[in-house]
């Protein structure tokens, strides 16, 4: 009977509660044991009543909700092998032999280093009478399971990670509110959205609102001439009788010399060029807050559910999973090749290699 713990960690996103309560119970359907670590790896760390049994109705309801009723954390201790040895022994106390991790590449990749450590976490365990010696035969291995929530869709291997349509939704609709006062005053507004290395929730929520510019990390404006552009787009759709001018700008937009290229900047040019009267609203955490879209909550169940078929169909040989979707579908994904990629575009940006950056992103659609 496998004993399968369910924890979020990292950023909250919306249908993270949707993870664990499809992960507690599908478990609990596989015959297993469904577990909760509360406060991600702080809770980890500390043991005791912060790894709890969960039952059936213990997730009721939390389909809808927003955020991570679990709670998460930034935690220093974990990335020390010293927390992460009393984190093994709190497992072992608690009688879990896997573990779900749902968070941002940097969750996963302490969820991947936590099971290399583990047989000599074990071993050490053992040695200084921590635990049992039938303890440690029982607890040899663990089972590490990925599920990516993040509310920027910052992960490779996959086209959609939980929380980022209902973001991106959340946008859209401030977006749609700031327009009806631009027109009215007909004024510009720029857009601050999150996405330090990843402008997927600005491209998607300009498409998705008809904004007139957008500025993302992955294809940086070009120095000396995005002004000009800019400037000439919005007084041209202001002479065909225009009343508002939207631009989007993710946090971490840059210049093809990677200068950060921020709202005030741009409001700048706007107010001095174009003689726009323009403001700036950055949306900031409203963009996480709030229940979960449709996309997410089954995005969510679906993952979850395959999360704990993938508990089950685990080896001590094989790679720790990541549960992804390609194409419509729920797919399998070594974790550490989708977060050695990650690590790879985040690298290109700064390298100012865009190309491969998008490349890398998308590997199947790579050229
Ligand atoms: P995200 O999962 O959203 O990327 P973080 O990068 O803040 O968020 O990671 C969340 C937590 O995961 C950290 O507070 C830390 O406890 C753990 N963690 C992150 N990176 C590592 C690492 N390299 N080794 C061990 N633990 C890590």
């Amino acid at each position: 009977k496998k004993k399968i713990a369910v924890m979020t960690s990292g950023g909250d996103a919306p249908g993270m509660n949707a993870a664990v309560r499809a992960v507690a119970r599908y478990a609990i359907h596989r015959g297993c044991d469904a577990f909760a670590v509360y406060e991600g790896y702080e809770g980890l760390v500390q043991g005791g009543d912060m790894i709890r049994q969960l039952a059936w109705g213990d997730v009721r309801g939390w389909l809808a909700e927003g955020g991570t009723l679990i709670g998460t954390a930034r935690c220093m201790a974990f990335r020390e092998r010293a927390g992460r040895l009393r984190a093994a022994k709190n497992l072992i106390t608690a009688g879990v032999d896997s573990l779900i991790v749902c968070g941002g590449d940097g969750s996963l990749t302490g969820a991947d280093l936590f099971r290399s450590d583990w047989p000599g976490l074990v071993q050490e365990l053992e040695d200084t009478k921590a635990i049992t010696t039938e303890q440690s035969n029982l607890y040899r291995n663990l089972t590490i399971v990925g599920l990516v929530g993040s509310i920027d869709n910052d992960m490779s291997s996959t086209d959609v990670t939980i929380g980022a349509f209902s973001s991106l939704h959340r946008i859209c609709e401030a977006v749609d509110s700031i327009s009806s006062t631009a027109i009215s005053h007909s004024r510009a507004f720029v857009v601050e959205v999150m996405g330090r290395h990843c402008g997927w929730l600005a491209v998607l929520a300009a498409l998705a609102t008809g904004a007139d510019f957008v500025f993302v990390p992955e294809r940086p404006a070009q120095v000396g001439k995005w002004q000009d552009e800019m400037c000439n787009a919005l007084s041209a759709f202001r002479k065909e009788g225009k009343r508002k001018s939207i631009i989007i700008v993710a946090e971490g937009a840059i210049d093809s010399e990677l200068n950060h290229i921020s709202a005030e900047d741009i409001k700048k040019l706007l107010s001095e060029r174009v003689h726009l009267d323009t403001r700036v609203t950055t949306l900031g955490h409203v963009q996480r807050g709030g229940i979960p879209c449709a996309y997410d909550r089954m995005l969510a169940t679906l993952q979850g559910v395959d999360a704990v078929d993938a508990v089950l169909a685990s080896t001590p040989e094989t790679p720790s999973p990541m549960i992804a979707i390609n194409g419509n579908k729920i797919n399998r994904k070594p974790l550490m090749e989708a977060v050695k990629l990650t690590h790879k575009v985040a690298d290109a940006i700064e390298k100012k290699d865009f190309a491969s950056a998008m490349d890398l992103r998308d590997p199947e659609f790579a050229d």
